[in-house]
């Protein structure tokens, strides 16, 4: 079978570090010309000098997907400088765990904004461009979307949300083509849990990854590629991955 994607263009979001850059890497290794949206803009031209030395196309998209209108933009620049979209990631997220009781709210309007609405604004101004293309959207959830617990409230509502909206759109969009991908990896090693900003709950996120082997940004990126890849008539819907030390 057909595995390239070549001739297909990608937008990533959250692609200047962690999972959505090795996504950004592994889509463009297919042949893919790849946007990459985030709102360091060094560290997207340094992948997209990468990815170009690697013969491959890619262009840098500054956007804060909490901007409704940025998002609009990112969307009809990357259509326009590469011609299509057809394949989405939402892969832009923050994770402010801690505890509910005394929690700064402020962290709970960024995970919301980010995780939630962020998703949502990208995915409804890129739909018209996904139904033409028949294309995919690639959400990064996580297992904190599927299974809830202490000092995680608010991410794990976060993350159930973008399951909830996803299957919805699923069900919507299926049949005219448009596959719904949504990746659920535990413990993966990036910065994500450095931005906690609750300091015993950050040690103790530090504790626990320091006690696995944890998911690299390769194995998620491996993952998404395999759902990206599929024949036309196959729509992965879901996806959960954890590090085998992972419980
Ligand atoms: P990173 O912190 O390395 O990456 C997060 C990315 O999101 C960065 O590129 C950041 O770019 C971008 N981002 C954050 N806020 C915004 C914003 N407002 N607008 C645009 N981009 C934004 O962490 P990960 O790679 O781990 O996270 C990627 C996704 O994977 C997240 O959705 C996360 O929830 C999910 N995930 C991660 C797991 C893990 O253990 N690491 C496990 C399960 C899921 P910039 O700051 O430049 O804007």
């Amino acid at each position: 079978p057909d595995r390239s994607l070549r001739g297909k263009v990608a937008l990533v979001t959250g692609a200047s570090s962690g999972i959505g850059a090795a996504i950004a890497r592994a889509l463009a290794s297919r042949g893919a010309a790849v946007a990459v949206a985030a709102r360091r803009r060094p560290l997207l031209d340094r992948l997209v000098a990468e990815i170009e030395a690697g013969g491959e196309t890619a262009v840098a998209i500054e956007l804060d997907v909490t901007d409704e209108t940025a998002c609009r933009n990112a969307v009809e620049q990357c259509a326009q400088r590469l011609g299509a979209l057809d394949i989405l990631v939402n892969n832009a997220g923050v994770m402010l765990l801690g505890p509910i009781e005394d929690a700064n709210t402020e962290d709970w309007r960024r995970m919301i904004d980010t995780d939630v609405l962020g998703v949502m604004y990208m995915t409804h101004t890129a739909l018209p461009h996904l139904l033409r293309a028949r294309g995919t959207v690639v959400q990064l959830s996580s297992v904190d979307g599927r299974a809830a617990g202490a000092l995680t409230g608010v991410y794990n509502a976060a993350k159930w949300a973008v399951n909830a909206f996803s299957e919805s759109l699923r069900q919507e969009v299926t049949t005219r083509g448009v596959r719904v991908v949504v990746i659920e990896p535990g413990a993966t090693a990036t910065d994500l849990a450095s931005h906690i900003t609750h300091a015993p709950t950050r040690e103790a996120v530090a504790e626990f990854a320091a006690a696995l082997r944890p998911l690299t940004p390769d194995d998620v990126a491996a993952a998404t590629l395999y759902a990206v890849t599929q024949p036309p008539h196959v729509a992965v819907n879901e996806v959960l991955l954890r590090s085998v030390d992972q419980q």
